[in-house]
């Protein structure tokens, strides 16, 4: 089995976009891991429905873990658009970094434009993009906010984060059902109460719903 490359390849063409990170997975040796792991573990590798386990545990973490290149394209603000744009209810899923466990949930974007706009389909890919990797919440928002900043230099982003942890649900504390809720506020999002609060309430989080 060779290694599968996994880039992470985002047009840095313009204003300084976060360029390719390139890591390889090593499909082999995960393999091999993870059998070790079962059988540390103590289940019995030679059943019929562990026999090929170590291999699917291997690819799956591998998927989890490869981003989708795209381009981000983004255009001239020719029309001077100049209220928020607003992205709401991305579905996510993501790896927990301390836990190796799922994470998954919903993200709201927006941002107020400046001189230039990206493509609506894009956000959600940005979103995928930084959710493609061992994360934590707190990271994950606040990459995807200054992604927006440093490629569109826009006038303001929020970024709201809500997610279940499956390592809170399933395990430890046990609390299933609870979300964590964070938060990225930059520029006019951030320092205009008046556009923070529209911001809170176009995503539904102005506290009335
Ligand atoms: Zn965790």
């Amino acid at each position: 089995m060779s290694a599968v490359p996994n880039i992470h390849l985002v047009d840095g063409s313009r204003n300084g976009h976060p360029t390719a990170e390139q890591k390889d997975v090593d499909l082999a040796a995960a393999t091999r891991a993870a059998a070790d792991l079962l059988a540390a573990l103590g289940a019995d590798l030679h059943s019929d429905h562990l026999r090929e386990t170590p291999r699917r545990v291997a690819e799956a973490y591998a998927e989890l873990l490869s981003p989708a290149q795209f381009n981000a394209t983004t255009f001239p603000n020719d029309e001077g658009y100049d209220e928020l744009v607003v992205v709401r209810g991305i579905p996510f899923q993501s790896l927990c970094a301390h836990h190796l466990l799922p994470f998954h949930g919903q993200a709201h974007v927006a941002y107020l434009p400046g001189a230039r706009i990206v493509g609506l389909s894009k956000i959600g890919r940005v979103v995928d993009l930084f959710a493609h990797e061992l994360q934590v919440q707190e990271r994950l928002t606040t990459q995807v906010a200054d992604w927006l900043v440093r490629a569109l230099d826009p006038r303001g982003v929020g970024v709201i984060v809500e997610a279940d942890h499956l390592c809170m649900s399933l395990r430890g504390v046990q609390k299933p059902g609870s979300l964590t809720v964070t938060s990225a506020l930059r520029g006019a999002v951030k320092d205009d109460p008046r556009t923070r609060q529209e911001f809170l309430e176009l995503v539904g989080r102005d506290g009335r719903r």
